[in-house]
C-alpha cells in the first residue's frame, strides 16, 4: 500500500528534522548546556562537556542523566539551556509545501521543552500547523528512545500506530517506534558520532532519506 494511503497521523521530531542540522542552533543548545553544568555541578568547561556526553549516551538525555545524579530541576534547566539565538533558524519554502499536502494529524513530538518548539515553529514558519505537540515536560522527562513515551503519546493523543509514521534523525529514536508498529523514517543528518546507533537501529528503519523535503514529495505524488 502507498505511504499516503497508509498513513493519516504523522509524528516529527523538531530539531534536526524539521529544520537543518547545520544552522547552528544544536551547537548553542549543547554549549549552553555544558555551562550549564559546569556553573550547577563547580566543574570546569571541559569536565563538564565530559559529562554532559556521558550522560546523553547512557541516559538518552543530558537532562536525565543530571535529574537522576543530581537531582537537578528540570524546568530550571530547560529554561537555561534554551536561551538561544533564534534569528539563524529559517524556513524551508519546499519542506513546508509538502508538510502542507500531507492529509491528517499532525504531531510533533520532541525531548525538548514546548517553548523551544514554539520558537522554532515561529521562525521556520510552522506555527499553528501542528495539531498537538509532546513535549519531555508532558513525558514526564522521560525522553526517546525510551518506550514509556511512545506508549503515552498512543493513549494520550488516541493514535492508531499502524496508520501513523514517525521522523527523526536519531536512528535510535525510531527502534521504540517501530515497537509500537509506527512506520519509521529516518533523516540521514550524515553524524558520523552516532554510526554505532545507527548500525543498532538499522533493522527498525523503514524508510531513510538525507531530505525530508524530497522525501515528502515522493509520498505527495504517490511514489513511496
Ligand atoms: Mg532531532
Amino acid at each position: 500500500m502507498k505511504f499516503k494511503e497508509k498513513i493519516n497521523t504523522w509524528i516529527f521530531d523538531l530539531d534536526n528534522t524539521l529544520y537543518s542540522a547545520d544552522s547552528g542552533i544544536f551547537q548553542q543548545v549543547h554549549q549552553l548546556m555544558g555551562e550549564f553544568i559546569s556553573k550547577n555541578l563547580n566543574m570546569d568547561m571541559s569536565d563538564a562537556k565530559k559529562l554532559q556526553s556521558k550522560y546523553y549516551k547512557q541516559h538518552g538525555t543530558t537532562l536525565r542523566g543530571l535529574m537522576d545524579n543530581h537531582g537537578i530541576d528540570p524546568d530550571h534547566f530547560l529554561d537555561e539551556v534554551h536561551r538561544l539565538d533564534y534569528s539563524i533558524v529559517g524556513s524551508n519554502k519546499t519542506l513546508n509545501e509538502e508538510l502542507h499536502k500531507l492529509e491528517g494529524r499532525k504531531i510533533i513530538y520532541t525531548n525538548a521543552n514546548k517553548k523551544h518548539v514554539i520558537d522554532v515553529l515561529d521562525r521556520i514558519d510552522l506555527s499553528n500547523f501542528f495539531d498537538e505537540i509532546f513535549d519531555i515536560k508532558m513525558a514526564n522527562y522521560i525522553p526517546k528512545p525510551e518506550l514509556k513515551p511512545y506508549e503515552q503519546i498512543i493513549n494520550l493523543f488516541n493514535i492508531e500506530p499502524k496508520s501513523s509514521a514517525m521522523f527523526d534523525d536519531i536512528a535510535k529514536n525510531l527502534v521504540p517506534a517501530k515497537k509500537v508498529n509506527f512506520t519509521s523514517v529516518w533523516i540521514d543528518a550524515g553524524y558520523e558520532n552516532f554510526s554505532d546507533d545507527i548500525k543498532a537501529s538499522k533493522e527498525y528503519l523503514d524508510f531513510s532519506t538525507r531530505d525530508l523535503s524530497l522525501f515528502l514529495k515522493d509520498v505527495n505524488e504517490g511514489k513511496i
